[in-house]
This record gives C-alpha cells, structure tokens and sequence, in this order.
C-alpha cells in the first residue's frame, strides 16, 4: 500500500502561471481557436448545452461576439431544431435560392408573399428564368391597383452581383445606387441569391462574428446516444454546424458507438465528451470525434465528485487529455469550474483550445433562467442537467438513468447573480485572457498552450491571490469573492 503511486490532481486554483519578459500588449493578442473540423472562432468560448444557458437567444448573442452556443437537448428535438433556425436566421448575409416571381405575377399577389416570407425585395425572372428585374416594397408604396402586373411596376434590369459578394463590395454597390437589395445571379443570369443592406448593416456591426461560409452564426446542438437518430437530421435540415455528445461520462460503449456511428452516417462535426483522463479522450478521437470536451466533476452546479466519489480536478485533466488529443491534432474544450477570466487563461495554458462555461453566463440578460428576487437583489435560476428540476424535465439520460427510475441527482438547483448583457460581460472575460497571455508574452493561442510554465501554490498563496483583509465598498464587473 505505501508504494502505491499517487497522482496529484490540481485544480485551477492550485495554479498560477509565471509572468515572463514580453514583448506583446493586451491588444496585440489573438484569441483566435480552432473549434472542430474548419470551424475557428475569434473567441474561445462556448456556452453550456444546459437548459438555464443556452436557447437561441444566448446562442445568438455569443456567436455575434465570436464565440459559440449549444442548443441544450431538454427541448423536445423539433423545438430543439427551431432554436437552431432561429440562430441560422438571425444574420442571413446571403438568402440563398430566394423567392422569385415572373413579369406576369399580379400586385395582390406580391403583397401577399411579401407578408408570408416577411420579404422587402422579391427578384424577377424572365420566361427564360434569368433575373430581369427587382420588386420592392417601395415600388408597392403608392400601387392600390392589386390587378397590375409586376411588369407595370419593377425596376427593370437591377443592380446585381456575380457571385458572393465581400461586405466591402456589397457596400460600394448599396451606397453608388442607393439600393436596399442585391440579387446574386451565376454567370448566366439565373438567381443564386439576394443580399439586403439591413443584413450587411448587422455583419458590420459585429465584425467578430462567428460566421458560416455563407455569413451565417454557427451554432451547436446537444445531442446524446439515445437520441443523436432522431436529433441529427432535423438539426442539419436547420443547418446546425456542429452538434455535441451530451453526456456525464464519454468512455462508455454508447458513447463512442455514436460517434463512430455518427461519423460514419452523417457529414457534420461532433464533440466528443466528457472525458478526463487520456485514455478516454484516445478511444473517442479513434472512433472519430473532431473535438474531446473534457471535464468530470468540476462544474458550479456538479455533485457528481461527491455523490459518486469520482471525477479528476480541472487543471489537470485538462493538461492530461490535451497532451493526448494534440498527438492527433484534435482540439479540446476545458468544459466546467471557471470562475473567473484568469481560469480561462489557465485552461487554455494546460492546453485546451476553448472554454465551455455555464454559471458565468446563467446570470446574463439573455439567458433562459427565470429572474428571481432575493433579499433585495436579482438573480437569475441556475440548475445543473443532473438536477432534479432538469432531470424530471428530460435530461436523466445524461446520467445513464432509465426511463421510470427514482432521480438520484448529481447536480443541484441554485440562482446566481444577474449580470446584465452579453455583450460587456464577456468583453471582460475576453480581455482577462488577453492580459494572462501579455503577462506571459504569448501572442496567440497555439503559444499559450504551449507555454506551460506554471507553478503550484499553497492555500496562503491562493489566499493572497484573492482580494484580503479590505471591505470592498465598489463591485467591480469581473470579480466577486
Ligand atoms: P460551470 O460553468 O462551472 O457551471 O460548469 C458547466 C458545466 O457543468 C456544463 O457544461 C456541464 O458539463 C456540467 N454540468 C451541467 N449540469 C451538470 C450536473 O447537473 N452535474 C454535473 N455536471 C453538470
């Protein structure tokens, strides 16, 4: 027994990295990182496939600021699915394939399918299916006679794209002809697309954006081995980018037949997950997972380390199934237990590409949590997938529970503080990081992770690390004890 060897486990706070002489201000960093397959975000940062997390509005409120949402499976999966189109819609850049109508089509008509697709601008097409004219809400402004044709009324021969346009020219066609719409045709006149100037207006407004080739958010959807058959299609009929194994514990059989399933059934990207150990993250990237999501026990909201009396802290797992998931150039995730902007520097310095959080975003204007008063102050509800709120809601196969069984939970009910918007909480989060990685003169994420110098401290140490002995009289927007 003496001579049994014992590994240590550190979590974040066990932690510090050692500043060193650098050459690189905050702002000079890029936090660029590759999620799964060719999908890269200008922010490192996913929010929880949790149902006090992420709906389509969180989804959509993170992915204009570069990171990226997970549709939580506690939706029934057509619900699920349409949370998914309601991110994809958000900031269509390119309609593809829209509405097209002909010369003969009557106003009354028009007016009708303009309310039905809730459309501005419809392209006109020939007899021979070319593009030869544009209809606008404006050319209806003063029309009453619903019997005229659209050929009484069009603007003939519009202003076109061949191809999809750059912001930039879409921008410079918009402004020289002070138009509101811009049909994309191929070279041979057929209609491809239709760009409007509202759209292109939100694309400025965001240029951090997390963006699909056809300038669409990309969002995730949380799927599991139970339900990934039923899930799967309806989400690619939406678009959804990449979906996420939602489970506990990803070294399982269900788990990793899934994704080799998965793989080999469907063209989509899948994170694999959780694990917290190397072996676990092997058996997962070898059945084909473009991403490991690694963390067993380390979130806010988990019981699991205590109920089950498993688990392996954070600091360390993470530096466990990176060093394992870099020999296949597969990215990883640092999934649970941040705290604060420094712990997402130190997940990323154990190696992890991007950070899943939960907690720190329960508490946002756009998270589906219900406010609550108390005491005098707001706070937004918090529950983990292994409570028994979440699980009596749907989430009990995460668990590995069966239909009928009593819930044995491994995750509670809680509330945390409302922080307000999205978007200046997680420009806080965003630029801790970018300090962290000044302080150690790495200029982009590939460097941090392979910085590595860190060292352990004492509880004295990560008692002086935090504010002491002083009454705070001022809240700052990133730290609370
Ligand atoms: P947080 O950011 O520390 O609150 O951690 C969020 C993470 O905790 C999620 O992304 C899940 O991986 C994990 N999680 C969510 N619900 C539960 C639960 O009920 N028990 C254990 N872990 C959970």
């Amino acid at each position: 027994m003496d001579n049994l060897p014992m590994k240590e486990g550190l979590s974040y706070d066990d932690i510090l990295f050692l500043p060193a002489y650098s050459e690189v201000a905050p702002g000079d960093v890029s936090v660029k990182s590759r999620l799964a397959g060719d999908i890269y975000l200008n922010v490192p940062i996913i929010s929880a496939a949790m149902d006090s997390v992420t709906d389509a509005t969180l989804a959509i409120g993170i992915a204009l600021e570069g990171g990226v949402g997970v549709i939580h499976r506690n939706y029934k999966p057509e619900i699920q699915a349409d949370e998914v189109g309601r991110v994809k819609r958000f900031l269509n850049w390119v309609i593809q394939d829209p509405q097209t109508v002909t010369e003969e089509t009557t106003i009354g008509t028009i007016k009708k399918i303009m309310a039905a697709y809730n459309a501005t601008g419809i392209p006109v097409i020939d007899a021979d299916q070319k593009l030869c004219g544009i209809i606008t809400s404006r050319d209806l402004r003063f029309c009453d006679d619903n019997s005229l044709l659209v050929k009484d009324v069009m603007t003939r021969n519009p202003v076109s794209e061949i191809g999809i346009p750059t912001v930039s020219s879409a921008r410079e066609k918009f402004d020289k002809y002070k138009i509101e719409k811009l049909p994309i045709i191929d070279q041979n006149g057929y209609v491809k697309g239709l760009v409007t100037y509202k759209d292109m207006d939100k694309k400025k407004s965001h240029p951090n954006a997390s963006l699909d080739a056809l300038g669409r958010l990309i969002v995730g959807a949380a799927i599991s081995p139970v339900d990934y058959n039923k899930r799967i299609p309806l989400l690619l009929d939406k678009k959804v980018d990449f979906v996420v194994m939602d489970t506990a514990s990803g070294d399982t059989k269900s788990v990793i037949d899934a994704v080799y399933d998965i793989k080999k059934r469907y063209n989509i990207p899948v994170i694999g997950g959780n694990t917290a150990t190397a072996g676990a993250t092997r058996r997962l990237i070898d059945a084909g997972a473009d991403c490991i999501k690694v963390g067993i026990g380390p979130g806010s909201i988990c019981t699991t380390r205590i109920v089950a009396g498993i688990g392996v802290p954070q600091f360390t797992a993470v530096m466990d199934c990176a060093e394992e998931a870099e020999k296949a150039g597969i990215p990883v995730i640092a999934d649970g237990g941040i705290k604060y902007s420094g712990d997402i520097t130190k997940a990323i310095g154990a190696g992890a590409d991007i950070v899943m959080i939960g907690n720190l975003f329960a508490g946002l204007k756009e998270a589906p949590g219900k406010e609550v008063i108390y005491e005098g102050r707001i706070f937004k509800e918090y529950r983990g997938m292994g409570s028994i709120g979440a699980i009596n809601d749907g989430s009990g196969d995460r668990y590995r529970m069966t239909e009928g069984e009593d819930p044995v939970p491994e995750g509670i009910e809680g509330r945390v503080p409302y922080k307000g918007e999205l978007k200046p909480f997680l420009a806080q989060l965003v630029t801790g990081l970018r300090k962290g990685m000044a302080y150690c003169g790495c200029k982009d994420i590939n460097e941090l992770k392979n910085y590595k110098n860190f060292m352990k401290i004492t509880a004295a140490g990560l008692k002086e690390s935090h504010v002491h002995d002083v009454f705070i009289t001022k809240e700052s927007p990133n730290y609370t004890k």
